[in-house]
């Protein structure tokens, strides 16, 4: 695949699922990648496996509420591997409830990891981005960035400012820029674990979570995205199981 090999492409929350995948297969493809996440023992076991595999990857914990430990994850990077091209905001959790079980602290951490954590990734990368007149942002949305429906509320309206605020950074950097939505369907991954009532959790594993893309499926879609040519910018891209019909 073109234009992948050699990059810097920094991943938040890459220590199970989507972020994890990513990692393995852009590394695959020749990317040096700087992967983050609160646990640090998890990322390090996938750095070791990666550069095992004759790739080139590091890692740094961080909790992407914090601005700071994501200032410093960027930092961190340019420092072993000399800059960034690609930043993947990429941690999120979904504790689904419905609004009057008001699991108040739930929305509140949603609201810190879904949003505030976008919002910290694209003020640490950004810079970097602008002073070099080039970069991308891939922010990893879901199905729920346009679908709402019971016990989805809030947990879509983290997706859908996710997206707004993927358009209007869009919109406002210089030409040279990208900006990528990949919203996945249902994939496998630990994100039903943030569940946290376990009725809930049961049907979510029973009706809605049976078939599930691989991981690796939404790290090919992020690997087309980086691949096209700079003066291309994939804008969006949405991938669903193909038994996934009602959302
Ligand atoms: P996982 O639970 O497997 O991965 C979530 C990742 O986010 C973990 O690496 C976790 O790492 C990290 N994370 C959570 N909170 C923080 C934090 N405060 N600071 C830093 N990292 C954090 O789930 P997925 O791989 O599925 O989730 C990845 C993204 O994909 C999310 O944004 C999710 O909303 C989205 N998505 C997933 C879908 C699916 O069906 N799997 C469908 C649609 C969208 P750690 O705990 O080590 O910090």
């Amino acid at each position: 695949m073109e234009n992948i090999k050699g990059k810097v492409i920094a991943i938040t929350g890459a220590s199970s699922g989507i972020g994890e995948a990513i990692a393995r297969h852009l590394a695959s493809l020749g990317a040096m990648v700087s992967l983050g996440a609160r646990r640090l023992e998890k990322l390090e076991t996938i750095v070791n496996d990666i550069v095992k595999n004759g790739g080139r990857a590091i890692c740094k914990q961080l909790d992407v509420t914090q601005a700071v430990d994501v200032r410093d994850f960027v930092s961190f990077t340019i420092d072993e591997f000399k800059t960034v091209d690609v930043f993947i905001n990429n941690a999120g959790l979904m504790p689904l409830s419905m609004i009057n079980a008001y699991k108040v602290d739930e929305w509140h951490k949603m609201i810190d990891v879904n949003i505030k954590g976008v919002l910290h990734g694209i003020a640490a990368a950004l810079p970097v981005f602008e002073e070099k007149d080039r970069g991308q942002f891939i922010n990893i949305t879901s199905v729920g960035d346009r679908w709402v429906g019971p016990t989805s509320t809030v947990y879509s309206a983290t997706k859908f400012a996710v997206r707004a605020i993927s358009e209007g950074l869009r919109q406002e950097v210089s030409g040279n820029i990208r900006v990528t939505i990949v919203a996945p369907g249902a994939t496998e991954s630990e994100l039903a674990e943030t569940i946290s009532d376990p009725e809930l959790k049961k049907v979510a594993l029973e009706q809605f979570r049976t078939h599930l893309l691989p991981a690796k499926a939404i790290a090919a879609a992020v690997a087309y995205a980086v691949s096209q040519p700079s003066d291309v910018d994939v804008n969006e891209l949405v991938v669903r199981p193909t038994a996934q019909k009602s959302f």
